[in-house]
């Protein structure tokens, strides 16, 4: 059977946009929750593949995390760790230097204040995901949970992917935070920064938290989503490659810290990621290039 090239074009267009239509997956966790129940609804008057990270010793936990679930939400458990800087920490807040058995102790607890969690995510950390001994303890806890661990990427070198490795634990990365600077156009701009992410890379998540201007944002941004991005749950990602495509987007001047509110500190990323180093490919490229018949001719003529 014959086909015109004219017949088919037009068929593999169409194949490829509707292909392309479930290309872009974007996740968008909002941290942080349990203590403003207030803003906390709003978020939950959201798409429910919105998801939100409940931190286990805030006043709402338990009843943010039940409500959340009952409207369809993901829920997280929004896992205290140590932050390198000086900061106001929460109960509980994971250390290093503490003892597997309180590690579990704390891990145990979190699970009971949070039902219905299936995933864990860090609230600061950059000391504590840092520290390859520390986060083999807290790696070796979750693998008897069914719980999945959701890098809030607060530090470039953070050893959680390291720490789970040989366990069951699956880890993914959060790419951007949407409101380290509170500002509505910078959040508008991270949220654009974010559906660029995952259309270059098949998929991206988010992290922001429940502040006015964050929801606001949301609640304007979320109905104009591009036809090609669908929003969906962390674990809905848990297979996805967690490296980034090369072609390079530009990168945001580095914000400011800034606390969601007293007591609480904010999850953001500390300092930039750390680069990855070239010079394996360079040395894989240079040894191509050597051993190229074209190469090794020219070479033969001197
Ligand atoms: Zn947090």
């Amino acid at each position: 059977m014959l086909f015109s090239v004219k017949k088919i074009a037009p068929l593999l267009g169409g194949l490829l946009l509707a292909g392309s239509a479930q290309a872009a997956r974007l996740a968008i966790v909002i941290d942080d929750f349990g203590y403003r129940p207030q803003q906390e609804n709003l978020v939950l008057q959201m798409p429910n593949a919105i998801s939100v990270a409940v931190l286990p010793n805030a006043p709402h936990a338990h009843e943010m995390a039940t409500k959340a679930h009952q409207r369809g939400h993901e829920v997280l458990i929004h896992l205290p760790m140590a932050p390198l800087s000086k900061q106001p920490l929460e109960r509980d807040t994971l250390q290093p230097e503490m003892s597997a058995e309180e590690i579990a102790r704390i891990i145990r607890n979190a699970v009971n204040n949070v039902p219905w969690a299936v995933g864990i995510n860090n609230h600061m950390g950059s000391k504590m995901t840092s520290s390859l001994p520390g986060m083999l303890k807290v790696m070796q806890v979750l693998d008897r949970y069914n719980l999945y661990f959701l890098d809030s990427m607060t530090i470039g070198n953070s050893q959680a992917t390291r720490a789970a490795a040989g366990t069951r634990v699956k880890v993914i990365k959060r790419r951007v935070f949407l409101d380290d600077n509170q500002n509505e156009a910078e959040i508008r701009k991270q949220f654009n920064r974010a559906v660029q992410l995952a259309q270059r890379n098949g998929s991206a998540i988010a992290i922001g938290h429940p502040h006015p201007t964050t929801v606001r944002v949301l609640q304007q941004m979320l109905p104009g989503l591009p036809a090609d991005v669908t929003l969906v749950r962390p674990s809905q990602l848990l297979n996805e490659p967690q490296t980034d495509r090369p072609a390079p987007l530009p990168t945001p001047p580095a914000a400011k810290p800034h606390n969601p509110f007293r007591g609480i500190g904010v999850c953001r990323a500390t300092q930039p990621p750390a680069p990855v180093p070239a010079t394996r490919a360079l040395m894989v490229v240079a040894e191509s290039i050597q051993q190229s018949p074209l190469v090794q001719k020219i070479s033969n003529l001197f």
